[in-house]
């Protein structure tokens, strides 16, 4: 049985003052609930302050990207070590916006999946097709050619630290969610990618979160797909009580 698993992605919103709000209240609601795993991902420069609101508690800390090098001369770049010792158990990887607003191709968020898990970190990586691959009946081959890429050479073992998203690109920050049945037949078939490539019993435990626009009203009928193992939530987690209105949607 696959606990479901919500996190938050803030994105570039907060600041200081309300990122360590926000954290605050999340674990004020959250309170005494253990029914579903939750994350929450600031910006890099506020993960120290809401690693310590999260402390003790079972919310964990993750951030939205990461490099692959382990350290060196990478002006601005952040190693999967350095994450590692502010307090993150995830990190982000292969998100629609960095794939298509920053040039990330398959290949690099590849070295960037491998640096991530040998360092000790869960990854959660992002697939999704855009509206044009789906109104050209692509989105099973652009979610194939994604995982083929953005997993090459990453063995079953690792796969207990890895968590998959699916998100597809037209229905992040648009208002525009994936029908229920879009959702599931999706991870469907993400599961029977990873049931081809590394066996049924790594497919049957490997948590697929879906995002793109999940709100409190929408979560329960996403959520309860057979597999969708909870939500990777952008907008909606900018808010504590629509953020809890989700992960109880989930539970
Ligand atoms: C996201 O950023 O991963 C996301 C799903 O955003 P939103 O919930 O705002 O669509």
């Amino acid at each position: 049985m696959r606990k479901k698993f919500v996190a938050g992605n803030w994105k570039m919103f907060t600041d200081h003052a309300t990122a360590k709000k926000l954290a605050q209240e999340v674990v004020e609601l959250m309170a005494g609930n253990h029914q579903v795993n939750v994350a929450l991902c600031p910006p890099f420069t506020y993960l120290q302050t809401v690693g310590e609101v999260l402390k003790g508690t079972h919310i964990a800390l993750g951030a939205q990207n990461c490099y692959h090098e382990k350290e060196g001369a990478f002006t601005g770049e952040i190693s999967p070590a350095m994450l590692i010792d502010i307090g993150c158990k995830y990190v982000i990887l292969g998100h629609s916006e960095r794939r298509h607003k920053m040039g990330e191709c398959d290949i690099a968020v590849n070295k960037k999946v491998h640096a991530a898990l040998n360092a000790g970190l869960h990854v959660i990586l992002c697939i999704g097709e855009s509206l044009d691959e789906r109104q050209a009946n692509k989105t099973n081959e652009i979610l194939k050619n994604q995982l083929d890429g953005s997993l090459a050479g990453v063995n079953a073992t690792c796969f207990k630290s890895l968590v998959l998203a699916y998100e597809p690109v037209w229905a992040i920050g648009t208002g525009h969610n994936a029908t229920p049945q879009q959702a599931q037949d999706a991870h469907a078939f993400i599961r029977s990618w990873i049931a081809k490539h590394h066996g049924a019993e790594v497919a049957a435990q490997m948590v697929i979160q879906y995002g793109g626009s999940v709100k409190p009203d929408n979560a329960a009928s996403l959520l309860t797909q057979p597999d969708v193992d909870g939500g990777l939530i952008g907008g909606a987690s900018l808010k504590a009580d629509q953020f809890l209105g989700i992960i109880r949607a989930g539970m």
